[in-house]
C-alpha cells in the first residue's frame, strides 16, 4: 500500500532545511546554516553549481557566460570572494571608448558618451528626473511611494515619452535597459526600474567601470566562488536534483526532486519568482504567491567573446568599451587576461579578448555560425577588420537554456510591484525565500544574491530557534 506523505517522513532521515538552488544566494543560505550548525541539503537541479553564474574558457582564458563584474558597495560578495581566496583584478579602462550612433563610429571617455551638447543635456535632464523619482521610493516597500501606482501603471518607455524624451535618450535608456533587465523599455515597469536603480546605488554607481558595478572583475571567473561554496558544504550538495512538489505537512516540509524526497522542517527556495511557478506547492500557495511568479518574468540577455593573439585595440588607444545603437553587439568590454605590466608579469600580452553583450532578439534565433558571424562583424563595426580574424570564439544565450532559462534577472512589467510587491519574500508556514530579485541592495547582481542567502538564512534561524 502506498505511503502517506507523513508516513514517509517519519522514516526518512528529517533534515533542518532543504535549499532549492544552488546559485550564489541558495549556496550562501546553505554555508550559514551550517555554520549555525543545522543539518542542510541543497537541491539543485542542473549538473553544476552557480546558477546564473557559469564559467568556461576561450583560448585558455576563463571567461563568465553569465555574472562577471563587481563593484564598490558590493561588499557582501567581494567579502565571500576575499574569504574564499577569489581574487578580483580591475576590468581594464585606458584609453578612448567607441560608440556607434546612427551608423558613425565616435571615440568619447567615460560612461556618458560623445552624442552633442543638446542631446547630452537631455540625457542629464531624463537623469536628474529618474534620480528625483527614486529619492520618494523605498526599495523594501516600493508600493508605498507616493504615486506608487501612476509609476507601476506605466513602463519605463512612457515615462522617458511622457517627458519628451530626445530619440537619442530613449537609445541609450534601451540600452540600459537591455543590459540591466534583459528586456526593452516598453517592457519595464518604471516603478521597477526606478527601485533597481535605487538598490544600485543610482544610475553612475550601477552603470560606471571606475567607481560602478564594473570596476573589477574575477581572472578566474566568478563561478570559482561558488564551485569553492559547494566544496565546503560537501555532499550536502545534491545535483541533478530538479525540485518538482514541496508539500507542507503540520510540522514538517518534505521537497520531491529527481533522485529523492527529503523532509525538512524549512526550506529556503533560492530561485527567480518567474521558475517559482514550475514547482506545485501542496496545499496550494496562496494566490498572491502564484500570480506573482507569473508576473515576475526574467529578461533574456546573451553574450559573445572573441579572442585574439593580442589586444590589438589598445595599440589603437581603445579601451575595449563600446556602445552601439545597432545590434546585435550593443556593449563590449575588454576582458583580456590581466595586463603583464600591471601585474609585472614578463609573459607577452595576449590573448586579447572582448566580451559583447547581444540583443537576444536579433541573436539567439540565428544558426551558430551565424551567431559568430554576427557577432564578430559588431566587434569589427567598432574596432577594425582584425576583430574578424580571432582564434577562438563562444556565445551563450540565457533566454534559450533548457532549464531555468532566462537572466540577467527579473524584467518586472508595469502592475507586478503594486499587486504582489509584499509577498515577494514573505514566508508562507516553513517556506522562505531568497534569490537576488528578493534583494533590497543590489537586487539583480551576485551581491543581491549574496545578501538575499544571508537575509533568508537569518529567517530560518530565527524560525527554528524559537
Ligand atoms: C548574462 C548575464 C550577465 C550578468 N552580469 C552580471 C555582472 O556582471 N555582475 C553581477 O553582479 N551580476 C550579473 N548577472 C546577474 C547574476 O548572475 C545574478 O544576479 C546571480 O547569479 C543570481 O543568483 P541567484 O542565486 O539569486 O539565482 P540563480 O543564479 O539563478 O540560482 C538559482 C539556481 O536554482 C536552480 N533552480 C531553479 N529552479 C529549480 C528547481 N525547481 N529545482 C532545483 N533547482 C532549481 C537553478 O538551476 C540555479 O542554479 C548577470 C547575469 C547574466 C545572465
Amino acid at each position: 500500500m502506498a505511503q502517506t506523505a507523513d508516513e514517509r517522513s517519519r522514516e526518512e532521515p528529517i533534515v533542518d532545511v532543504v535549499v532549492v538552488g544552488a546559485g550564489f544566494a541558495g549556496l550562501t543560505a546553505a554555508r550559514d546554516l551550517v555554520r549555525l550548525g543545522y543539518d542542510v541539503v541543497v537541491l539543485e537541479g542542473r549538473d553544476r553549481v552557480g546558477g546564473r553564474s557559469s564559467t568556461t574558457t576561450i583560448a585558455g582564458t576563463p571567461v563568465d557566460l553569465g555574472g562577471t563584474f563587481v563593484g564598490p558597495t558590493q561588499e557582501a560578495v567581494v567579502e565571500l570572494a576575499r574569504e574564499l581566496g577569489c581574487k578580483t583584478v580591475p576590468t581594464h579602462n585606458r584609453g578612448k571608448n567607441l560608440i556607434k550612433w546612427r551608423g558613425r563610429v565616435r571615440r568619447y571617455r567615460s560612461t556618458i558618451p560623445r552624442l552633442s551638447m543638446l542631446e547630452l543635456f537631455d540625457v542629464s535632464r531624463i537623469q536628474w528626473r529618474f534620480d528625483r523619482i527614486s529619492r520618494r521610493i523605498s526599495v523594501a516597500e516600493p508600493w508605498k511611494a507616493p504615486h506608487a501606482l501612476s509609476l507601476d501603471d506605466q513602463t519605463l518607455d512612457r515615462w522617458l515619452r511622457s517627458l519628451h524624451a530626445s530619440a537619442s535618450t530613449r537609445d541609450l535608456m534601451a540600452i540600459m535597459s537591455r543590459v540591466t533587465w534583459g528586456c526593452e523599455p516598453d517592457q519595464v515597469s518604471m516603478l521597477h526600474a526606478v527601485r533597481y536603480v535605487k538598490a544600485a546605488g543610482g544610475i553612475g554607481r550601477m552603470l560606471d567601470v571606475e567607481g560602478g558595478a564594473q570596476q573589477d572583475r574575477f581572472p578566474g571567473g566568478t563561478q570559482q566562488i561558488a564551485l569553492r561554496l559547494a566544496d565546503e558544504l560537501g555532499e550536502r550538495v545534491r545535483l541533478n536534483a530538479i525540485v518538482r512538489r514541496i508539500e507542507r505537512h503540520a510540522d514538517t516540509i518534505t521537497v520531491g526532486a529527481d533522485g529523492g524526497d527529503v523532509t525538512a522542517k524549512a526550506v529556503i527556495v533560492a530561485i527567480p519568482p518567474a521558475h517559482r511557478g514550475a514547482i506545485d506547492f501542496s496545499p496550494v500557495l496562496p494566490p498572491e504567491y502564484e500570480k506573482l511568479a507569473q508576473h515576475w518574468p526574467q529578461g533574456n540577455l546573451s553574450k559573445a567573446y572573441a579572442a585574439y593573439e593580442t589586444p590589438f585595440w589598445r595599440a589603437n588607444g581603445c579601451s575595449g568599451e563600446a556602445l552601439s545603437d545597432e545590434g546585435p553587439v550593443f556593449i563590449t568590454f575588454d576582458v583580456s587576461p590581466e595586463d603583464p605590466e600591471q601585474s609585472g608579469s614578463s609573459r607577452p600580452q595576449g590573448p586579447g579578448i572582448l566580451l559583447g553583450f547581444t540583443d537576444p532578439r536579433t541573436f539567439d534565433s540565428l544558426p551558430p555560425a551565424e551567431r559568430r558571424e554576427r557577432a564578430l562583424s559588431g566587434f569589427a563595426d567598432l574596432f577594425g577588420d582584425e576583430a574578424l580574424q580571432p582564434i577562438d570564439y563562444i556565445d551563450h544565450c540565457w533566454g534559450t537554456e533548457d532549464f531555468a532559462p532566462g537572466g540577467p534577472t527579473a524584467a518586472v512589467p508595469p502592475g507586478s510591484w503594486t499587486t504582489y510587491g509584499p509577498w515577494l519574500r514573505k514566508p508562507v508556514d516553513q517556506i522562505f525565500w531568497a534569490g537576488t530579485e528578493t534583494a533590497d541592495q543590489w537586487t539583480g547582481f551576485l551581491d543581491g544574491a549574496v545578501r538575499s542567502g544571508r537575509r533568508a538564512a537569518a529567517e530560518v534561524h530565527t524560525e527554528l530557534s524559537d
